[in-house]
């Protein structure tokens, strides 16, 4: 029989469809290195979210682990590149983390145009500055989209839909996925140069750690606002910090960090202009229990049907997992 550990706080969905396909599920809660090490052996099938740290350690003591999932998109707290060496597949669940970060971003888009967090916190004090918080409209303004996979897409739908032009910039994406689509593909620069909103929808790897620094800030429109729910460091942090200070841009919303949590001096998340947020673009109930049901629908697929999906590590390197 087939033993799968749900590692942390997944929803109670994802047990019962396994259940439904004779899988044997435990759950447990979020658990310490040391009794991770003590229990995996026994397990051919493990799903976490991020809290839980599947280390070398962990993977040398897991003798029966054949599958790893990550119930999100993220998998740094997986060493996948150790894993695909044990021939231990990992895989990641971005579908349905997409709408909620998507929505977050459009969220942000208005929060930076009207003044609404501002207006808030004055009422609440007694005052009445009608004429403080004019803001702007987004429609007909230039969304610039760096990243054109699922959450980019999305953006552009819903932004599209409220009288947004849209561009995207994707060295990876096709001219047959850009046919009959009514954003159009640019440059970096001419993006950059050319937007009233930029948003970050791209990972965070070698090639596009500071992708934006002060030089590209400084081709920027100071009207601006830039939207980072992608990856701490895709932004440099400090250069953005000095462009906002500088009024060289207009302002950002930040939800992810180079480092998290932020040191507590982090002048860029207490700046005015900056909507800071603590990680939580992806995070509403609705993608917290369909990302439960998705992770185990993919042990499923894998084990009972040989089928494969969202393999974050070499695939060729692993065996089959009925092998
Ligand atoms: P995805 O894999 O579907 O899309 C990523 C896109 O980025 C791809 O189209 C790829 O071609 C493009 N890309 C890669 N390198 C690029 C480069 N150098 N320049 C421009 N584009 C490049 O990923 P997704 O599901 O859309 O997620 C996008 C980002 O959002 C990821 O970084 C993910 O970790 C992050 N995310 C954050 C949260 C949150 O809570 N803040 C939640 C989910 C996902």
């Amino acid at each position: 029989m087939i033993k799968v550990l749900l590692c942390g706080s997944i929803s109670s969905k994802a047990y019962k469809k396994l259940l439904e396909y004779d899988i044997k599920a435990d759950s447990r809660p979020l658990l310490e290195e040391k009794k991770l090490i003590e229990i995996i052996p026994d397990y051919d099938s493990i799903i976490v979210r991020s809290a839980t740290k599947i280390t070398k350690k962990v993977l040398d003591a897991a003798k029966n682990l054949k599958l790893i999932v990550k119930a999100g998109s993220g998998y740094n707290n997986i060493d996948f590149e150790y894993a695909e060496r044990k021939k231990i597949m990992v895989q990641n669940c971005p579908d349905s983390i997409t709408n909620a970060v998507a929505e977050f971003t459009i969220a942000q888009i208005l929060l930076l145009s009207r003044k609404i967090i501002d207006s808030n916190s004055t009422m609440k004090n007694g005052k009445w500055d009608k004429d403080l918080f004019r803001g702007n409209e987004i429609n007909g303004k230039i969304l610039g989209i760096i990243g054109f996979g699922r959450i980019g897409r999305k953006v552009s739908k819903i932004a599209h839909s409220m009288g947004m032009q849209v561009i995207l910039y994707d060295p990876y994406v096709n001219s047959t996925t850009m046919q009959n689509i009514f954003v159009k593909k640019v440059e970096l620069d001419y993006l950059i140069s050319s937007c009233d909103y930029i948003s970050l929808h791209l990972p965070l790897n070698r090639e596009t750690k500071n992708l934006i620094t002060i030089r590209e800030i400084n081709k920027m429109k100071k009207s601006v606002r830039i939207i980072n729910t992608s990856r701490g460091g895709i932004i440099n942090e400090i250069d953005l910090l000095k462009a906002i200070q500088d009024k060289k841009i207009y302002g950002a919303a930040i939800d992810v960090w180079s480092s998290e949590p932020p040191k507590k001096n982090n002048k860029l998340m207490k700046f005015d202009r900056v909507i800071s947020t603590p990680h939580i673009a992806g995070s509403t109930y609705e993608s917290q229990e369909n990302v439960g049901i998705e992770a185990a629908s993919q042990v499923v697929q894998a084990f009972i049907n040989n089928e494969y999906k969202n393999v974050v590590n070499n695939i060729s390197a692993i065996r089959g997992l009925n092998d």
